[in-house]
């Protein structure tokens, strides 16, 4: 079967939906979301704690509820939605092929989104030794446990990472009724500064009396059939502790959904791993555009949502005047640098998404200096009084009048 479509969304999370909403607005007709999942909405279907809608609803909204939300002015926007409908290839320049319950197709459009995500890399991926017992997740499969499949998880957990979504984590483990034992972290500090405000106040209290395991590593995995504990290493001493428990949680460390992307000869970023795009959500190939967290590791609901809204602009203007870039010019990290986004400079940016550069660092560094430079050149350095991982930080886009489109490429990197 063959469909046809002016705009064609893959992932009807908040920036898929975002976008196609804010493009209905700006008057583009036929768009279609796509969407593997039986119900469209995204991550936030899964995350049944609060948190989220502040920014974009102005009020706090449970996971379910702002996914609902989304999907709901969506619909009444006019915006075609196919859940159950799995993008596996590409068929043409800009026609994807799918297979849904209703059999295997191809979907064209004058303009393609994609908008997949990213998952948090599984146990087998962190290389993380020991057994293979039950009772391993990563807090997305958790999610999927508890609320979507109402499973018994187990009644004593430890909790691998200490940023943003461990909080999620956290708040899910102690909604099915399990005890934390701890939380731990191969960093010096944790990283978990989502507004307590936010959170509900005996989660705050039960958080602040949760041992969190700073500069530590997860040796090993004990248990047979069933997860008996974990052995970590305090990296500080050496010293080794086995915390009793039955259930581990690996949260963070993201991998964006980039099957799409890749099997569509799209350039890929070499820091995020997505695709690599210009200050207009642009991808490497004509037609082509990204947003959300595909592009960078997790970000809030709001900041995809946010994205999917200004590559909408993008998209409502390429299909006015068809114009794409010529000349891009990657953008390149060196460690502790992790990535940046946009990772590519066009000749069609005269300005970054909100006049900013976004970057993470894989470790805390304190006092440093980061620079933008071109060739041996400086054209922008910003000091920063600590650099922290899992958090985004930005450099503004003073120096993109500086870039030499016709020059080498552009590097981020850490001084001092
Ligand atoms: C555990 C957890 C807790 C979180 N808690 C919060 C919070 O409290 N507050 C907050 O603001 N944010 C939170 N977030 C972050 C928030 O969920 C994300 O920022 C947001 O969902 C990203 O939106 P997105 O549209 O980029 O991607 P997603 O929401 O991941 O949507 C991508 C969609 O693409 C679909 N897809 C992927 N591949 C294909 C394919 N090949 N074919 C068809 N469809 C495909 C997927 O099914 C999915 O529905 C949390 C995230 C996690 C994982």
């Amino acid at each position: 079967m063959t469909r046809e479509t002016n705009v064609l969304v893959v992932g009807a999370g908040p920036a898929g939906l975002a976008s196609a909403i804010e493009m209905k607005r700006l008057g583009v007709d036929r768009i279609t979301v796509v969407d593997r999942e039986p119900e469209a909405g995204g991550m936030p279907r899964m995350c049944h704690h609060t948190g989220f809608g502040i920014w974009d609803f102005h009020r706090l909204l449970s996971g379910p509820r702002y996914a609902r939300r989304y999907v709901e002015l969506a619909k009444v926007s006019g915006v075609e939605i196919l859940t159950s409908t799995v993008i596996i290839g590409w068929d043409d320049a800009r026609a994807l092929t799918y297979t849904s319950p209703s059999g295997v197709g191809v979907i064209s459009g004058n303009a393609v989104l994609l908008a997949t995500g990213v998952r948090e890399r599984p146990r087998p991926a962190r290389l993380v030794p020991g057994t293979r017992p039950h009772g391993v997740y990563t807090t997305g499969s958790l999610q999927r446990f508890v609320y979507e499949r109402r499973l018994p998880v187990g009644k004593r957990a430890v909790i691998v990472g200490a940023e943003e979504v461990s909080l999620s984590a956290f708040m899910t483990l102690r909604e099915a009724g399990l005890e934390v034992a701890a939380i731990t972290t191969k960093h010096p500090r944790h990283q978990m500064y989502f507004p307590y405000s936010l959170a509900k106040l005996w989660l705050v209290d039960l958080l602040n009396r949760t041992p969190i395991l700073t500069s530590t590593r997860v040796r090993r995995i004990l248990g047979l059939r069933r997860v008996e504990g974990v052995e970590v290493v305090h990296e500080d001493t050496g010293r080794t502790e086995v915390i009793p428990c039955d259930t581990v949680v690996f949260t963070g460390d993201w991998i964006p959904e980039n099957e799409v992307a890749r099997s569509g000869d799209i350039v890929m970023d070499r820091g995020t791993l997505g695709p690599q795009v210009d200050g207009g959500f642009r991808a490497s190939r004509i037609g082509i555009f990204a947003a959300g967290n595909l592009l960078h590791g997790a970000e809030t609901a709001a900041t995809s949502a946010m994205e999917g809204r200004m590559a909408a602009h993008q998209i409502a203007r390429f299909l006015e005047d068809g114009v794409w870039p010529e000349v891009r010019l990657p953008v390149h990290v060196s460690s502790p640098i992790l990535w940046v986004y946009p990772n590519s400079i066009s000749n069609s940016d005269s300005r970054l998404p909100r006049g900013r550069l976004a970057f993470r660092v894989d470790r805390f560094v304190d006092g440093a200096a980061v620079q933008v430079k071109q060739g041996g050149k400086t054209l922008y350095t910003r000091s920063f009084r600590r650099l922290v991982p899992n958090e985004t930080l930005h450099l503004p886009d003073e120096w993109l009048e500086h870039v030499d489109l016709n020059g080498e490429p552009l590097e981020v990197t850490v001084t001092g």
